[in-house]
C-alpha cells in the first residue's frame, strides 16, 4: 500500500502521527516522489480536475475535505481516458484522487451530487456526492468514509481495510 500512503501524504501531515509521515518520505529507492508523477503526465491532469469538482462542492457548504466525498466518472473520452481510468481501476484512483470512493461510468443518485463539466479534459464529467448522503460512515482510524463502518462487531468504528489491520497488530 506505499502508493495509498504517498498519495495520502497531502492530508497525512495535517492529522497522522509522525511514524507515518516519516514513512512516505521519499519511496523505495530513494527517489522522491515527484519522479513518479512526472513520468506520468495523464494522472496528474486528471486529478486537477477532481480537485476542481471537489472545490466547488466544498464551496457550496456539500463535503469538507475530499475525502468526505465519492467520485463518480458518468462519462469520460472514450479513447485517451476512459482505457486509463479502468486499467487503474476504482480503488487506486480513490486513492489517487484522495477521496473515499469512485465509480466508474456511473451516474451518481439524483439529488446529492455536485456536477462538474471538464473545460481541460472536453467530455469528462465528475460528480461529487458527500459520502453521508449515501449513508456511509467515517472510520476512525484512517478517516475515510466507507459504507461497511460497522459491519465488524468488535470494532464498529472501523472500515473494512482498518479491521485486519487492528486485528493483525492485537491479536
Ligand atoms: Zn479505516
Amino acid at each position: 500500500m506505499r502508493g495509498a500512503a504517498d498519495e495520502r501524504l497531502g492530508e497525512a501531515r495535517e492529522r497522522a502521527p509522525r511514524a507515518l509521515v516519516g514513512e512516505v518520505d521519499g519511496d523505495d529507492d530513494g527517489h522522491p516522489q515527484r519522479d513518479a508523477e512526472d513520468r506520468q503526465t495523464d494522472l496528474p491532469r486528471v486529478r486537477g480536475e477532481v480537485s476542481r469538482a471537489l472545490e466547488a462542492a466544498r464551496k457550496q457548504g456539500r463535503i469538507g475535505k475530499g475525502v468526505d466525498a465519492i467520485v463518480y466518472v458518468p462519462t469520460a473520452p472514450e479513447e485517451q481516458w476512459l482505457p486509463l481510468f479502468e486499467a487503474k481501476g476504482e480503488a487506486l484512483l480513490t486513492t489517487l484522487f484522495n477521496v473515499s470512493g469512485v465509480r466508474l461510468k456511473q451516474r451518481a443518485p439524483e439529488g446529492v451530487a455536485v456536477s462538474y463539466e471538464s473545460q481541460d479534459i472536453p467530455g469528462l464529467a465528475v460528480e461529487v456526492v458527500p459520502a453521508r448522503a449515501l449513508g456511509w460512515n467515517k472510520c476512525e482510524r484512517c478517516w475515510t468514509w466507507s459504507p461497511r463502518v460497522g459491519e465488524d462487531a468488535t470494532h464498529p468504528t472501523l472500515c473494512e481495510r482498518c479491521v485486519p489491520v487492528v486485528r493483525a497488530m492485537r491479536p
